[in-house]
């Protein structure tokens, strides 16, 4: 897990192509993102269920698992990341079937790099915004509507600025962030750190003391001390 503050995005790219594999991976880091690379299906499919991405890059044609039915694996695994499909297969009935497969988006061979990166920076902003659960604790925070649901199937809903705290904490959660850390994240127009206590407060009536613990001399972090 990285330490930035959030981190840099994270892409997977699976693609067997031992020129174009690699050379896409050096592209993402060279745009400012972490980028792993999987040479088959198989090792594709290990990365995106045991680590955190924020996009993926699949070729359609791979060894050992097809790009689509590695999409779908994933999907059917609860893997919601959005996937970008590359391929050399460029007729309609191809393209509906990416889409139809789960892939957000479809890039069709060759493509200018240039096109793949603002691709990328699509899926990414889409990704801040929908499409994503994450652990608080026993309970599942759903990004888009905003709503913690605890183990006993209860819900409760989040303001805007409640959800982009608790966004933050949970996407790390065994990291402590600092109030300033906290503010230039989430609160970038505030005037005083002590919004962060204020909005701290907010979601430990909601969901619990246990929800956020104070972390002496550093500032807050999700779940127990
Ligand atoms: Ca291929």
């Amino acid at each position: 897990m990285t330490d930035a503050v959030p981190g840099p995005a994270r892409v997977l790219v699976v693609e067997d192509d031992r020129e174009l594999g690699p050379l896409l991976t050096r592209l993402f880091r060279g745009a400012g993102y972490e980028a792993d690379l999987a040479p088959d299906g198989q090792a594709g499919l290990h990365l995106a269920l045991t680590r955190r991405y924020d996009a993926m890059i699949l070729d359609r044609g791979l060894p050992a698992i097809e790009g689509l039915d590695l999409l779908g694996r994933l999907r059917r695994s609860g893997v919601t990341v959005p996937a970008l499909v590359l391929t050399a297969l460029g007729t309609v009935a191809d393209r509906v079937a990416g889409l139809d497969g789960g892939a957000e988006d479809y890039l069709v061979k060759p493509f200018e790099v240039d096109e793949l990166l603002a691709r990328v920076r699509v899926l990414l902003r889409r990704r801040g915004t929908a499409g994503e659960r994450l652990a608080v604790g026993d309970a599942e925070f759903d990004l888009i509507s905003r709503t913690v649901t605890g183990p006993d199937g209860s819900v409760v809903a989040l303001s805007g600025r409640e959800s982009d705290l608790l966004r933050l904490l949970a996407r790390n959660p065994s990291r402590a962030y600092t109030r300033e850390q906290i503010v230039a994240q989430v609160f970038p127009d505030a005037t005083t750190v002590t919004l962060v206590d204020t909005y701290v407060h907010y979601l430990r009536r909601k969901l619990g003391a246990a929800a956020i613990s104070t972390v002496r001399g550093v500032g807050y972090r999700l779940g127990r001390p």
